[in-house]
């Protein structure tokens, strides 16, 4: 029996992409060797990257001002590859804290030797997102850095704000899990193993005429080396290339593309917070209007019986629902490849829960 994975990151997989890797591991496209093994200047391997390239502008909808990038480096290097590519030494960038991997973007961002400006601060991190309209900010920094979906704290931008100055996003835990509108942004980026693929690969997509020349910048940390190289500058992540590649496939033909996905990531979202919220035990402590749609953090109120429902549910093949390590927490990934059925099981282990911590326990604990 395989298990129900609501893990934060790596996250789910589709069982029917997990099962083409297996078909064809040993053999890739008839070729007689792995993709693992094929040699990256191959012609099976130069038109699997431009393949998944091609597939993140479509399924994104970005048209020829954008350039697609396959990288590696996880969110993280983003973290200072932003500032280095789309700013210059002293130049002020502005950064909206909010939350956990935010905080860590600004501390990047400040080795990197720019004049960081925090914005939007003021509003309790853990239980919603501050405000962030141009009186909030200055209009003359180069671009403002939003992570558009914070993972640990279960927050989530769905409208970004039209500010005149342009938006840099971390979409590493929301990217392809809706349709976004990037009209005002510049620059996205996602590390693929939370919602399209495995680790190992990080996909950066950018408005072209924001990209400064910065010369005095490691080759490997240019995105120009890496546009000028179609995503093959050095040996690239090609496993992680293949499998993006296939979960591209698996959105378009199986799910019938981004805006389907976000019909059924709206149901899925919807069934658990109606859950939660009709629970006489656990409670989201997040404002509604600023409920994350893929990390869904609730709680209890009490960090024994939040560890008691993480083992009630791993006896029910359920993992990945304790919370980040920085919060005592309970949260559940609803990521695109976990299903409506995934979902509805955990609401009836929740209420299953209730219902026996409300026979057997004198202390139960209610809200
Ligand atoms: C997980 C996460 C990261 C970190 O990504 P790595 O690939 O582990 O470096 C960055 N930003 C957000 C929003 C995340 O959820």
């Amino acid at each position: 029996m395989t298990t129900i994975n609501f893990s934060a990151g790596p996250g789910a997989l589709p069982k029917s992409v997990l099962k083409q890797i297996q078909s064809e591991l040993f053999s890739y496209k008839n070729s007689g060797a792995s993709v693992m093994e094929l040699s990256h200047r191959s012609s099976e391997i130069i038109e699997l990257i431009e393949e998944t390239v091609e597939g993140f502008k479509r399924l994104l909808e970005l048209d020829d001002d954008w350039e697609v990038m396959l990288l590696q480096g996880g969110g993280t290097l983003q973290f200072s590859m932003v500032p280095l590519n789309l700013s210059r030494e002293g130049d002020l960038i502005e950064y909206a804290d909010t939350g956990y991997w935010s905080k860590k973007a600004i501390n990047e961002a400040k080795l990197c030797k720019r004049k960081v400006s925090v914005v939007g601060f003021g509003s309790d991190i853990d239980t919603s997102l501050p405000v962030i309209d141009s009186a909030c900010t200055s209009g003359s920094a180069r671009y403002l850095h939003l992570c558009s979906n914070n993972t640990v704290e279960g927050t989530q931008f769905r409208d970004f704000p039209d500010i005149g100055t342009p938006l840099v996003l971390d979409v590493s835990s929301d990217m392809l899990s809706y349709r976004m509108n990037l009209d005002n942004v510049s620059c996205i980026y996602a590390h693929a193993q939370k919602n399209i693929g495995l680790s190992g690969l990080t996909v950066v997509a950018v408005r072209k005429k924001y990209i400064l020349e910065n010369n005095d910048i490691p080759q490997l940390l240019q995105y120009r080396s890496h546009i000028e190289s179609k995503s093959n500058y050095h040996t690239p992540p090609v496993f992680s290339i293949y499998v993006a590649n296939l979960m591209q496939k698996w959105l378009e033909n199986e799910i019938g593309g981004v805006a389907a996905m976000e019909e059924i990531n709206n149901q899925k979202a919807k069934l658990l917070y109606d859950s939660i919220d009709a629970s006489n035990m656990f409670r989201c402590p997040v404002g509604v209007n600023y409920r994350s749609k893929m990390n869904i953090v609730f709680t209890t109120g009490h960090e024994e019986t939040d560890d008691k429902f993480v083992a009630f549910c791993k006896e029910r093949n359920i993992i990945g629902v304790a919370g980040h390590r920085s919060q005592k927490r309970l949260r559940a990934s609803l990521y695109n490849a976990v299903t409506i059925e995934d979902v509805k099981a955990l609401t009836e282990v929740i209420s299953l829960f209730e219902k026996q911590a409300y026979v057997y326990s004198s202390h139960a604990q209610f809200k």
